[in-house]
């Protein structure tokens, strides 16, 4: 058995023997100037449809190249359907979010705006950018979805009836988060909290249940991290 490549990379083309994948500017600058991999160097290849793929650099250039495809190296596997909605926060810390909600599994990331959000100008595409390097980091085979953002209010105008959500509350009245629903999304407040009256607007969705994790007031990007550590490693109950 051939070892699995050490470079990873994210594609949007579609994967089949023989393809050449012509490389983006940046996937250029990282594998022939930072990585300086040498014609014929093994890749492995995903797009989030098409399982992973084996694939061989061939540079033109100092900038440019393709990746010839080999062979599939991994089947694409079904992937929980959890989404992280969050209020925006600092950008690092977003940043740091995306990140970690991306290794941990997430199928879709939404920023939601609530009375105490402090605006932030973080961007779709940087949002997307980190979450596919985390991806090809991590070896998941999918990249989460970056919702467009939404007010509290829009979100809950229109929320799906046949999804759960799970509203992280720190005022230590409701129970702990505990996985009950395959299809589900975890709602995190921003610095400030949500005000009563966001919590009893949220509270009128009947798919909406409020959840603790923990006696401590957690900072939103630890109960970020902490909700989906809890839903990502617990099984949803069987149909
Ligand atoms: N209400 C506080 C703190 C908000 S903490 C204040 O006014 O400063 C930011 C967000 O993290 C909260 O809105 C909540 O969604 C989540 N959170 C923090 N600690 C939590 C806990 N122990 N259980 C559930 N959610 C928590």
């Amino acid at each position: 058995m051939d070892t699995p490549p050490k470079l990873r990379l994210f594609v949007d083309a579609a994967l089949a023997p023989g393809a050449a994948l012509p490389l983006t500017a940046e996937q250029a600058h990282y594998l022939l100037s930072v990585m300086r991999a040498a014609a014929g160097t093994p890749v492995a290849v995903f797009n989030g449809r098409d399982g992973e793929w084996r694939a061989r650099l061939e540079p033109a250039g100092r900038k440019g190249g393709r990746l010839i495809l080999e062979s599939p190296s991994r089947p694409q596997a079904p992937e929980p359907d959890l989404w992280l909605l969050f209020a925006p926060i600092k950008r690092t810390r977003i940043d740091f979010i995306a990140e970690k909600a991306t290794e941990l599994g997430v199928s879709a990331l939404q920023r939601v705006f609530t009375r105490h959000t402090v605006m932030s100008r973080v961007n779709d595409e940087r949002l997307r950018a980190i979450a596919i390097e985390a991806a090809e980091q991590c070896e998941r085979l999918a990249v989460p979805t970056i919702m467009a953002p939404l007010t509290l209010p829009a979100l809950m105008a229109k929320w799906p009836e046949n999804r759960q959500l799970f509203v992280a509350d720190e005022r230590r009245t409701a129970p702990v988060l505990r996985h009950t629903a395959a299809a589900c999304a975890l709602l995190v407040g921003p610095e400030g909290g949500f005000t009563d009256a966001e919590l009893v607007s949220i509270d009128t969705h009947p798919q909406v249940k409020r959840v603790s994790l923990g006696a401590h007031i957690l900072r939103a990007e630890t109960a970020a991290i902490a909700g989906l550590a809890l839903l990502l490693a617990t099984d949803p109950p069987q149909e």
